[in-house]
């Protein structure tokens, strides 16, 4: 079994520290990929420091990974030695309940199995992520990437970019539509993205006045501050639909108070602490409350072909992996340009 090279939290409290494993060498229909670029997703924060309850030590985090493939299985057909793989939040699944069958692997009925800190289905071990200089994986969980494409930038689109596209395209936002993104960090920037590509009026909200300048360079036709009460005020009952990716507890209300009559409100960021809202807020325009998740592999390809087909990929800043624990507590200061991503070469 080949050693692997990362990074882990060995329990809730520590930083990440350099930490040596073994993967497994690639089955039939599995391959090998040594990591170039692993994106730095705030989950990753949350799963390292145990904020949701269910995380394993120890803990490789990274779920955005781009890297050359350097073997493949017998019964391969999709990678060949040499060739780009990437890989995201989703490594395996039961392969054969309803969602399964749909290409939905994120909503198997038996669950999916995460890149880490998950229960390996194929050997039983604890999946070990993307923060390390080698993965394997089935074929059926890997995605080809678009030639004209900056490597590092297409990392994050792996989860940033599939858990803003997804709802983008189930609320067909688009012409006629107006949008507002909550959060201006590597979900928000893609979401921010993917709604101006997709012909939407879209408003960037946050917290940081600051960023300003930089939504109206990602596409973003408006800008508001989203605790200056008279700003919101001013755009009350005019949104079409808002996705929202902050990452820390927050009033819903504010948000709610934004959306037309029978507008969604999409929630796909996971604060530690379930939301407080007023129901009055959604009685009073028969509003919706949503949630939603990553995508499945074949909608995660045409994420990743459209990107190719409209040049569209993260802002990235690159850091070498020893910086990791620093780009945890900038990530907590809101202080992301967009999306940190890993240049897994600083682990040699
Ligand atoms: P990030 O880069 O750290 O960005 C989060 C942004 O949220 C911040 O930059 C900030 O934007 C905004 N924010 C923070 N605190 C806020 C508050 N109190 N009120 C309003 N806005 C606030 O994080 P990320 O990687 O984009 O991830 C965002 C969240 O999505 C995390 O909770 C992550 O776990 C979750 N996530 C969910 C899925 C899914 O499948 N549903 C997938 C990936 C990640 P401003 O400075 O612009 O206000
Ligand atoms: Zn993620
Ligand atoms: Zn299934």
């Amino acid at each position: 079994m080949p050693a692997s090279k990362g990074y882990a939290a060995l329990d809730s409290k520590s930083p990440l520290a350099p930490f040596t494993f073994s993967r497994r060498d690639p089955g039939a229909t599995e391959i090998s990929i040594e990591i170039l670029y692993c994106g730095v997703c705030h989950s990753d924060l949350h799963m390292a420091r145990n904020e949701w309850g269910q995380s394993l030590y120890p803990l490789v985090p990274g779920h955005e990974i781009v890297g050359r493939v350097t073997a493949v299985g017998k019964n391969v057909t999709r990678f060949k030695v040499g060739g780009i793989a990437a890989v995201g939040v989703i490594v395996d699944s039961c392969r054969h309940c309803a969602p399964c069958k749909r290409g939905e692997e994120h909503f198997c009925d038996e669950g999916a199995t995460l890149t880490y800190a998950a229960k390996d289905r194929v050997d039983g071990s604890i999946t070990m992520g993307g923060y390390a200089n080698s993965y394997v994986v089935d074929e059926r969980f890997a995605h080809t990437v678009p030639a004209n494409l900056d490597l590092a930038a297409v990392a994050p689109l792996l989860c940033a970019g599939i858990t803003t596209y997804s709802p983008l395209r189930h609320w067909k936002v688009g012409p006629g539509k107006k949008v507002g993104i909550v959060g201006l960090g590597g979900l928000g920037h893609m979401g921010l993205k993917f709604s101006h590509s997709f012909g939407a009026h879209v408003v960037q909200l946050t917290t940081s006045l600051k960023k300003k300048e930089d939504a109206l360079k990602l596409g973003a036709d408006e800008v508001v501050l989203s605790t200056d009460a008279e700003a919101m005020k001013a755009h009350a009952g005019t949104f079409d639909f808002i996705l929202d990716t902050a990452s820390a507890p927050h009033a819903l209300d504010p948000y709610l108070s934004l959306l037309k009559q029978d507008g969604t409100l999409t929630l796909v960021g996971l604060p530690d602490q379930p939301p407080a809202i007023n129901v009055f807020s959604l009685i009073t325009k028969r509003a919706s409350i949503a949630g939603s998740m990553i995508g499945g592999m074949p909608e995660t390809q045409e994420m990743l072909d459209y990107c190719g087909q409209h040049n569209i990929t993260a802002d990235v800043e690159i850091i070498p992996i020893q910086k990791v624990n620093e780009a945890f507590e900038r990530m907590l200061k809101q202080d992301v340009k967009y999306r940190f991503v890993i240049d897994m070469s600083s682990l040699k």
